[in-house]
């Protein structure tokens, strides 16, 4: 089931006598949902992903826009007529009934035409159960469940009517480091099986990233970029996106373009052509951006080695950084390069991004011949 938001806004009221201005927790998101995809709707705690999801749900009214499943326009539509399924980081499954009774609950309250058999509303159950792999557990009470378990459940409920569109909020949230990139592996794995339209919420670049058709990165409401995540990663809009995706963060240096070259403090560290205006940028380099070379041109002072294992951080600093460290990634065969107080780097321009220091929007700039493409921006 294709989705699309057309202009969709939610504002709500200011609380309180400190804050009297109204929020905009969601303002003009437009997007197109392929049939089948699952979408990463990313972003930083409070920049309105839950709103956008309870929009879509229809638990929430938009204050403007509108909503479409395929042709159906869904806007007004009830959450009980719109065919969704939700799964919430908390499980929010009964307590006192059973993971089979948990399952039955929706079907249960089938009504008219769409009213199933007792015999029916069990083999449903059995089968969605089957797919999450907790056929094993129908007759344990929540309480007796591990919480990657509780999940399972939670999805097997919301999949049990086979919804137009499954919607997650943080749905890993609760789960330890572990199971919780065992359980994102499985939503994939019964998103794919089952081919279902999915929005999958989450404040984890990485989480995100892992699984997703298509990322949507969001701040204060505003959608920021949206894109395959390789594409984002690659190509990010501006700084917010570029900081907000990887891990390590990206380095962000205070910098200077002048005569086509570029500087960080005093070393010129990329050519970049003369169709470059002079002026002070922001230059994020990604930590897989920074090759070993004794002769620079950037150099830095050496803090630490750690290993990583194939890989090993090198941590430096230095006095046009914005954070407190630089890191950068290097292949663990390359340690015996590193000694002394400073070490010195070559970059990858392709590695390397250019942000205007007051909109914080991308600059392209020329590298040799080519030129950086361009990514799919913010309109
Ligand atoms: P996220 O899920 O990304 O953390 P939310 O969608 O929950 O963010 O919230 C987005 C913004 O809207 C926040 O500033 C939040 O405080 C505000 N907000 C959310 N729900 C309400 C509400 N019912 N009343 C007032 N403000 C709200
Ligand atoms: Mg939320």
């Amino acid at each position: 089931m294709e989705v699309v938001l057309q202009n969709l806004t939610k504002k709500f009221p200011g609380r309180g006598r400190k804050n009297k201005e109204e929020v905009v927790a969601v303002d003009r998101f437009n997007f197109r949902i392929p049939d089948g995809s699952l979408i990463g709707l990313l972003g930083p705690s409070g920049c309105g992903k839950s709103t956008t999801l309870h929009l879509i749900s229809g638990l929430l009214g938009p204050t403007d826009g509108r909503i479409f499943f395929g042709e159906d326009d869904v806007t007004e539509l009830p959450p009980e007529n719109r065919g969704i399924g939700l799964v919430f980081q908390n499980y929010a499954l009964y307590p006192h009934l059973t993971v089979k009774q948990n399952i039955l609950f929706p079907l249960e309250n089938l009504k008219g035409k769409d009213k199933l058999s007792k015999q029916e509303m069990l083999e449903k159950a059995l089968e969605t159960a089957r797919l999450v792999q907790i056929d094993g557990l129908m007759d344990r009470k929540p309480g007796e469940l591990s919480g990657g378990q509780q999940q399972r459940v939670a999805i097997a409920r919301a999949l049990v009517k086979r919804p137009r569109v499954l919607l997650l909020d943080e749905p890993l949230s609760n789960l330890d480091a572990r199971l919780r990139l065992q359980t994102r592996e499985e939503i994939r794995r019964i998103q794919q099986e089952t081919g279902i339209t999915t929005i999958f919420v989450t404040h984890d670049q990485e989480e995100a990233m892992s699984i997703s058709d298509l990322i949507v990165v969001m701040k204060d409401g505003v959608v920021q970029q949206t894109g395959k995540p390789q594409e984002v990663y690659d190509n990010p809009a501006n700084l917010f996106v570029a900081k907000f995706l990887g891990n390590p963060q990206i380095n962000v240096f205070h910098g200077e373009i002048k005569g086509g070259r570029l500087y960080i403090g005093e070393d010129a560290v990329l050519d970049i052509g003369d169709g470059s205006d002079d002026k002070e940028v922001y230059v994020g380099i990604r930590p897989e951006g920074f090759v070993l070379k004794a002769d620079g041109p950037l150099f830095c002072d050496l803090r630490g080695v750690e290993v990583m294992g194939r890989d090993i951080s090198v941590v430096s600093t230095n006095k046009a950084s914005l954070a407190s460290t630089v890191r950068s990634i290097i292949s663990a065969e390359n340690m015996s390069d590193i000694g002394g107080t400073t070490v010195g780097f070559a970059v990858r321009p392709h590695k390397v991004f250019l942000f205007d220091k007051e909109t914080e929007e991308r600059i392209f700039f020329k590298t040799g011949a080519a030129k950086c493409e361009m990514g799919e921006a913010r309109e």
